[in-house]
Protein backbone atom coordinates (compact mmCIF):
# COMPACT_ATOMS: atom_id res chain seq x y z
CA UNK A 1 0.00 0.00 0.00
CA UNK A 2 1.52 3.26 -1.08
CA UNK A 3 1.45 5.57 1.94
CA UNK A 4 0.86 9.47 0.38
CA UNK A 5 3.26 12.54 1.60
CA UNK A 6 1.76 15.38 1.98
CA UNK A 7 2.69 18.57 1.17
CA UNK A 8 3.87 19.17 4.42
CA UNK A 9 5.65 16.06 4.37
CA UNK A 10 7.62 16.04 1.86
CA UNK A 11 10.43 13.27 2.07
CA UNK A 12 13.91 13.31 0.49
CA UNK A 13 13.92 10.15 -2.21
CA UNK A 14 15.39 7.27 -0.83
CA UNK A 15 19.12 7.00 -2.40
CA UNK A 16 19.40 3.85 -4.75
CA UNK A 17 22.65 2.80 -6.22
CA UNK A 18 24.24 3.98 -9.94
CA UNK A 19 23.05 0.53 -11.52
CA UNK A 20 19.40 0.94 -10.62
CA UNK A 21 17.52 1.06 -13.79
CA UNK A 22 14.15 0.77 -15.03
CA UNK A 23 12.85 -2.84 -15.12
CA UNK A 24 10.13 -4.04 -16.81
CA UNK A 25 8.19 -4.62 -13.75
CA UNK A 26 8.24 -1.18 -12.79
CA UNK A 27 5.16 -0.82 -15.42
CA UNK A 28 3.49 -4.21 -14.11
CA UNK A 29 1.20 -2.40 -11.72
CA UNK A 30 2.71 -4.08 -8.74
CA UNK A 31 4.90 -3.38 -5.85
CA UNK A 32 8.15 -1.98 -8.52
CA UNK A 33 5.65 0.15 -10.26
CA UNK A 34 4.01 1.47 -6.35
CA UNK A 35 8.10 1.96 -5.16
CA UNK A 36 8.67 3.83 -8.64
CA UNK A 37 5.69 5.87 -7.25
CA UNK A 38 6.57 6.04 -3.87
CA UNK A 39 10.31 6.82 -4.51
CA UNK A 40 10.43 8.79 -7.30
CA UNK A 41 7.43 10.67 -8.23
CA UNK A 42 5.58 11.78 -5.19
CA UNK A 43 8.23 12.94 -3.35
CA UNK A 44 8.82 15.59 -6.11
CA UNK A 45 5.79 16.47 -7.02
CA UNK A 46 3.61 17.59 -3.49
CA UNK A 47 0.00 18.43 -4.52
CA UNK A 48 -2.35 17.43 -2.88
CA UNK A 49 -4.72 16.30 -5.30
CA UNK A 50 -2.09 13.89 -6.91
CA UNK A 51 -1.46 12.65 -3.66
CA UNK A 52 -5.27 11.25 -3.45
CA UNK A 53 -3.66 8.56 -6.06
CA UNK A 54 -7.19 8.87 -7.68
CA UNK A 55 -7.98 7.62 -10.94
CA UNK A 56 -7.96 11.46 -12.40
CA UNK A 57 -7.96 15.02 -10.29
CA UNK A 58 -10.93 17.29 -8.85
CA UNK A 59 -9.44 20.18 -9.21
CA UNK A 60 -11.26 23.80 -8.54
CA UNK A 61 -11.30 26.40 -11.38
CA UNK A 62 -12.89 29.94 -11.47
CA UNK A 63 -15.92 30.43 -13.41
CA UNK A 64 -15.38 31.32 -17.09
CA UNK A 65 -13.92 29.41 -19.97
CA UNK A 66 -11.14 26.43 -19.40
CA UNK A 67 -8.29 26.18 -21.80
CA UNK A 68 -6.70 22.58 -22.50
CA UNK A 69 -3.48 21.86 -24.54
CA UNK A 70 -1.31 18.87 -24.45
CA UNK A 71 1.83 18.23 -26.13
CA UNK A 72 4.27 15.02 -26.00
CA UNK A 73 7.90 15.60 -25.96
CA UNK A 74 10.42 12.96 -27.80
CA UNK A 75 13.53 15.39 -27.55
CA UNK A 76 16.68 13.42 -28.43
CA UNK A 77 19.07 13.42 -26.39
CA UNK A 78 17.18 13.87 -22.99
CA UNK A 79 19.88 16.86 -21.58
CA UNK A 80 21.14 19.26 -23.33
CA UNK A 81 22.88 22.84 -22.70
CA UNK A 82 20.41 25.25 -20.77
CA UNK A 83 17.65 22.10 -20.37
CA UNK A 84 16.24 18.49 -20.59
CA UNK A 85 13.30 17.17 -21.55
CA UNK A 86 12.10 17.70 -18.27
CA UNK A 87 11.71 21.36 -18.41
CA UNK A 88 10.40 21.49 -22.14
CA UNK A 89 7.36 19.54 -21.03
CA UNK A 90 6.38 21.94 -18.43
CA UNK A 91 7.08 25.02 -20.03
CA UNK A 92 5.86 23.52 -23.48
CA UNK A 93 2.31 22.71 -22.08
CA UNK A 94 2.47 26.10 -20.02
CA UNK A 95 3.36 28.26 -23.07
CA UNK A 96 1.01 27.10 -25.57
CA UNK A 97 -1.53 27.75 -22.80
CA UNK A 98 -0.32 31.01 -22.15
CA UNK A 99 -0.74 31.88 -25.81
CA UNK A 100 -3.79 31.31 -25.83
CA UNK A 101 -4.62 33.66 -23.20
CA UNK A 102 -5.40 31.84 -20.30
CA UNK A 103 -3.76 31.68 -16.99
CA UNK A 104 -1.98 28.04 -17.02
CA UNK A 105 -3.36 26.05 -13.45
CA UNK A 106 -3.14 22.27 -13.56
CA UNK A 107 -1.04 19.42 -15.61
CA UNK A 108 -0.94 15.92 -16.29
CA UNK A 109 2.46 14.05 -16.92
CA UNK A 110 2.81 10.51 -18.76
CA UNK A 111 5.19 9.30 -19.13
CA UNK A 112 6.73 6.18 -21.24
CA UNK A 113 9.96 5.02 -19.63
CA UNK A 114 12.63 2.80 -21.46
CA UNK A 115 13.88 -0.87 -19.69
CA UNK A 116 17.40 0.44 -18.74
CA UNK A 117 16.70 3.89 -18.05
CA UNK A 118 18.78 5.00 -14.88
CA UNK A 119 16.80 6.14 -11.96
CA UNK A 120 19.37 8.65 -11.22
CA UNK A 121 18.51 10.68 -14.93
CA UNK A 122 14.73 10.42 -14.41
CA UNK A 123 15.20 12.09 -10.74
CA UNK A 124 17.30 14.81 -12.48
CA UNK A 125 14.70 15.33 -14.72
CA UNK A 126 11.98 15.00 -12.49
CA UNK A 127 13.82 17.38 -9.93
CA UNK A 128 13.88 19.99 -12.86
CA UNK A 129 10.38 19.44 -14.15
CA UNK A 130 9.14 20.53 -9.99
CA UNK A 131 11.63 23.11 -10.27
CA UNK A 132 9.69 24.71 -13.50
CA UNK A 133 6.57 23.78 -12.65
CA UNK A 134 6.51 25.20 -9.14
CA UNK A 135 8.13 28.81 -11.02
CA UNK A 136 5.02 28.59 -13.67
CA UNK A 137 2.26 28.52 -10.73
CA UNK A 138 1.29 25.38 -11.83
CA UNK A 139 0.37 22.24 -10.17
CA UNK A 140 1.14 18.47 -11.57
CA UNK A 141 -2.22 16.51 -10.49
CA UNK A 142 -2.38 13.39 -12.19
CA UNK A 143 0.07 11.22 -14.26
CA UNK A 144 1.08 8.06 -15.39
CA UNK A 145 3.96 5.64 -16.23
CA UNK A 146 4.37 2.89 -18.47
CA UNK A 147 7.43 0.75 -19.42
CA UNK A 148 8.32 -0.35 -22.88
CA UNK A 149 11.59 -3.19 -23.79
CA UNK A 150 14.53 -1.92 -24.39
CA UNK A 151 14.91 -0.50 -27.76
CA UNK A 152 11.27 0.27 -27.94
CA UNK A 153 11.88 4.34 -26.77
CA UNK A 154 14.73 6.92 -26.66
CA UNK A 155 15.42 6.25 -22.85
CA UNK A 156 12.06 8.43 -21.95
CA UNK A 157 8.94 10.13 -23.57
CA UNK A 158 6.75 12.52 -21.58
CA UNK A 159 3.21 13.75 -22.55
CA UNK A 160 2.01 16.68 -20.17
CA UNK A 161 -1.81 18.02 -20.65
CA UNK A 162 -2.35 21.43 -18.93
CA UNK A 163 -5.55 23.14 -17.74
CA UNK A 164 -5.64 26.91 -18.24
CA UNK A 165 -8.23 29.66 -16.69
CA UNK A 166 -9.55 32.48 -19.51
CA UNK A 167 -9.52 35.81 -18.70
CA UNK A 168 -12.51 37.74 -19.39
CA UNK A 169 -11.50 40.08 -22.11
CA UNK A 170 -8.85 38.91 -23.25
CA UNK A 171 -8.86 36.25 -25.52
CA UNK A 172 -6.21 36.22 -28.06
CA UNK A 173 -6.39 33.59 -31.18
CA UNK A 174 -4.70 32.83 -34.70
CA UNK A 175 -7.42 34.06 -36.66
CA UNK A 176 -7.23 37.88 -35.56
CA UNK A 177 -4.45 39.38 -36.95
CA UNK A 178 -5.58 42.40 -38.55
CA UNK A 179 -3.64 44.84 -41.30
CA UNK A 180 -1.56 47.59 -40.14
CA UNK A 181 -1.08 44.89 -36.66
CA UNK A 182 2.84 44.89 -35.39
CA UNK A 183 4.65 42.39 -35.02
CA UNK A 184 7.05 41.83 -32.11
CA UNK A 185 9.18 38.91 -31.26
CA UNK A 186 9.98 38.50 -27.50
CA UNK A 187 13.80 37.71 -27.99
CA UNK A 188 16.91 36.31 -30.08
CA UNK A 189 15.99 33.57 -32.04
CA UNK A 190 17.41 29.61 -33.12
CA UNK A 191 18.85 28.85 -29.35
CA UNK A 192 17.01 25.93 -28.55
CA UNK A 193 17.45 24.17 -32.32
CA UNK A 194 21.45 24.95 -32.45
CA UNK A 195 21.53 23.94 -28.78
CA UNK A 196 20.45 20.59 -29.56
CA UNK A 197 21.90 20.34 -32.49
CA UNK A 198 25.47 21.03 -31.26
CA UNK A 199 24.79 18.58 -28.37
CA UNK A 200 23.75 15.79 -30.55
CA UNK A 201 26.32 15.94 -33.62
CA UNK A 202 29.08 16.74 -30.59
CA UNK A 203 30.08 20.26 -32.35
CA UNK A 204 32.21 22.50 -30.48
CA UNK A 205 31.69 26.75 -30.93
CA UNK A 206 33.52 28.97 -30.14
CA UNK A 207 30.77 30.02 -27.43
CA UNK A 208 28.63 28.05 -25.18
CA UNK A 209 25.29 27.72 -27.22
CA UNK A 210 22.30 27.26 -24.67
CA UNK A 211 18.86 26.18 -25.12
CA UNK A 212 16.13 29.52 -24.24
CA UNK A 213 13.77 26.95 -22.58
CA UNK A 214 11.63 28.98 -20.72
CA UNK A 215 8.16 30.57 -19.24
CA UNK A 216 6.28 32.82 -21.07
CA UNK A 217 3.73 33.55 -18.38
CA UNK A 218 5.44 36.69 -17.25
CA UNK A 219 5.23 38.20 -20.84
CA UNK A 220 1.26 37.17 -21.82
CA UNK A 221 0.56 38.76 -18.03
CA UNK A 222 2.37 42.09 -18.77
CA UNK A 223 0.43 42.71 -22.57
CA UNK A 224 -2.93 41.34 -20.17
CA UNK A 225 -2.73 43.94 -17.94
CA UNK A 226 -1.09 46.96 -20.20
CA UNK A 227 -2.74 46.10 -23.25
CA UNK A 228 -5.21 43.61 -22.91
CA UNK A 229 -7.62 43.70 -25.94
CA UNK A 230 -5.56 45.43 -28.05
CA UNK A 231 -3.59 41.74 -28.22
CA UNK A 232 -4.56 39.90 -31.23
CA UNK A 233 -2.68 37.15 -31.38
CA UNK A 234 0.16 35.27 -29.50
CA UNK A 235 2.40 32.26 -31.01
CA UNK A 236 5.66 30.72 -29.16
CA UNK A 237 7.93 29.89 -32.41
CA UNK A 238 8.94 26.35 -31.29
CA UNK A 239 8.86 23.44 -33.82
CA UNK A 240 9.57 25.02 -37.04
CA UNK A 241 11.01 28.31 -35.78
CA UNK A 242 9.58 32.15 -36.50
CA UNK A 243 9.45 31.10 -39.90
CA UNK A 244 6.30 28.19 -39.65
CA UNK A 245 4.95 30.55 -36.39
CA UNK A 246 4.42 33.68 -39.06
CA UNK A 247 3.22 31.61 -41.73
CA UNK A 248 0.56 29.96 -39.66
CA UNK A 249 -1.04 32.70 -38.34
CA UNK A 250 -1.00 34.62 -41.93
CA UNK A 251 -2.89 31.70 -42.78
CA UNK A 252 -4.99 31.44 -40.15
CA UNK A 253 -6.14 35.40 -40.25
CA UNK A 254 -5.83 35.31 -44.17
CA UNK A 255 -3.32 38.16 -44.09
CA UNK A 256 0.20 39.03 -45.26
CA UNK A 257 3.33 39.05 -43.00
CA UNK A 258 6.28 42.03 -43.76
CA UNK A 259 9.39 41.59 -41.88
CA UNK A 260 11.45 44.57 -42.24
CA UNK A 261 14.80 42.93 -41.33
CA UNK A 262 16.04 39.41 -40.19
CA UNK A 263 14.90 39.04 -36.03
CA UNK A 264 17.73 39.11 -33.89
CA UNK A 265 19.71 36.49 -33.23
CA UNK A 266 23.05 35.77 -31.29
CA UNK A 267 26.47 35.79 -32.78
CA UNK A 268 27.32 32.20 -31.67
CA UNK A 269 24.04 30.73 -32.84
CA UNK A 270 24.35 32.78 -36.23
CA UNK A 271 27.49 31.61 -36.85
CA UNK A 272 26.61 27.72 -36.38
CA UNK A 273 23.63 28.37 -38.19
CA UNK A 274 25.92 29.66 -41.10
CA UNK A 275 28.14 26.58 -40.18
CA UNK A 276 25.69 24.04 -40.71
CA UNK A 277 23.57 25.33 -43.90
CA UNK A 278 20.74 26.36 -41.52
CA UNK A 279 18.26 28.95 -41.78
CA UNK A 280 17.30 30.68 -37.87
CA UNK A 281 14.37 31.91 -39.23
CA UNK A 282 13.60 27.87 -38.81
CA UNK A 283 15.40 27.10 -36.20
CA UNK A 284 13.39 26.06 -33.33
CA UNK A 285 12.90 27.87 -30.63
CA UNK A 286 11.54 27.14 -26.53
CA UNK A 287 11.56 30.49 -25.17
CA UNK A 288 10.41 32.99 -27.44
CA UNK A 289 7.05 34.26 -29.18
CA UNK A 290 5.55 36.16 -31.41
CA UNK A 291 2.68 38.80 -30.73
CA UNK A 292 0.44 40.34 -32.86
CA UNK A 293 -0.18 43.65 -31.64
CA UNK A 294 -2.91 46.87 -32.91
CA UNK A 295 -0.50 49.46 -34.06
CA UNK A 296 -1.47 52.14 -31.85
CA UNK A 297 -0.60 49.36 -28.68
CA UNK A 298 3.34 48.60 -30.19
CA UNK A 299 5.40 50.61 -28.16
CA UNK A 300 4.01 49.92 -25.29
CA UNK A 301 3.48 45.84 -26.10
CA UNK A 302 7.28 46.27 -26.06
CA UNK A 303 7.93 48.16 -23.47
CA UNK A 304 5.65 45.47 -21.52
CA UNK A 305 7.32 42.93 -22.87
CA UNK A 306 11.04 44.42 -22.21
CA UNK A 307 9.96 44.57 -18.19
CA UNK A 308 10.59 41.18 -17.40
CA UNK A 309 14.09 39.34 -18.18
CA UNK A 310 13.12 37.23 -21.08
CA UNK A 311 11.32 39.43 -22.62
CA UNK A 312 14.81 42.27 -22.36
CA UNK A 313 15.11 42.03 -25.97
CA UNK A 314 11.53 42.51 -27.55
CA UNK A 315 11.46 44.51 -30.68
CA UNK A 316 9.01 44.99 -33.51
CA UNK A 317 10.19 43.00 -36.44
CA UNK A 318 7.84 43.75 -38.99
CA UNK A 319 4.00 44.44 -40.12
CA UNK A 320 0.41 42.70 -40.94
CA UNK A 321 -0.63 43.81 -44.40
CA UNK A 322 -3.68 42.98 -46.67
CA UNK A 323 -1.77 42.09 -49.92
CA UNK A 324 -0.66 38.86 -50.25
CA UNK A 325 -2.76 36.88 -47.39
CA UNK A 326 -1.23 33.83 -46.25
CA UNK A 327 2.36 35.55 -46.92
CA UNK A 328 5.57 36.23 -44.91
CA UNK A 329 8.04 38.53 -46.51
CA UNK A 330 10.94 39.36 -45.68
CA UNK A 331 12.90 42.37 -47.33
CA UNK A 332 16.28 42.12 -47.62
CA UNK A 333 19.19 44.36 -46.95
CA UNK A 334 19.54 45.21 -50.42
CA UNK A 335 16.27 46.34 -50.90
CA UNK A 336 14.93 43.61 -52.38
CA UNK A 337 12.03 41.37 -50.80
CA UNK A 338 11.65 37.29 -50.75
CA UNK A 339 9.16 34.90 -49.70
CA UNK A 340 9.61 33.38 -46.48
CA UNK A 341 7.72 30.07 -46.62
CA UNK A 342 6.92 27.15 -44.61
CA UNK A 343 9.03 24.20 -44.72
CA UNK A 344 8.41 21.25 -46.68
CA UNK A 345 9.78 19.10 -44.38
CA UNK A 346 11.69 18.76 -40.74
CA UNK A 347 14.74 21.10 -40.29
CA UNK A 348 15.59 19.05 -37.15
CA UNK A 349 13.77 16.18 -36.31
CA UNK A 350 13.15 15.28 -32.38
CA UNK A 351 14.42 18.78 -31.30
CA UNK A 352 11.01 18.87 -28.37
MG1 LIG B 1 2.64 26.57 -29.45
Amino acid sequence: MIVPATMQERVCPVPHSEQERIQLGHGSGGKLSARLLRDHFLPRFGSRYLHELGDGAVVPVDVGHVVMSTDTFVVSPLEFPGGDIGRLAIHGTVNDLAMMGSKPRYLSAGFVLEEGLELDLLDRILDSMLESAEACGVEVVTGDTKVVERGKADGLYVNTTGIGTSVPGFRPGPTKARPGDAVIVSGPIACHGMAIMARREGLAFDADIESDTGSLVPLVEALRSEIGEGVHCLRDATRGGLASALNEIASASGVGVRLDGSPPVPPAVEAACEMLGLDPLYVANEGVMVAFVAEGDALAAVEAMRSHPIGIRASIVGRVTDDHPGTVALRTGLGGTRVVDMLPGDQLPRIC
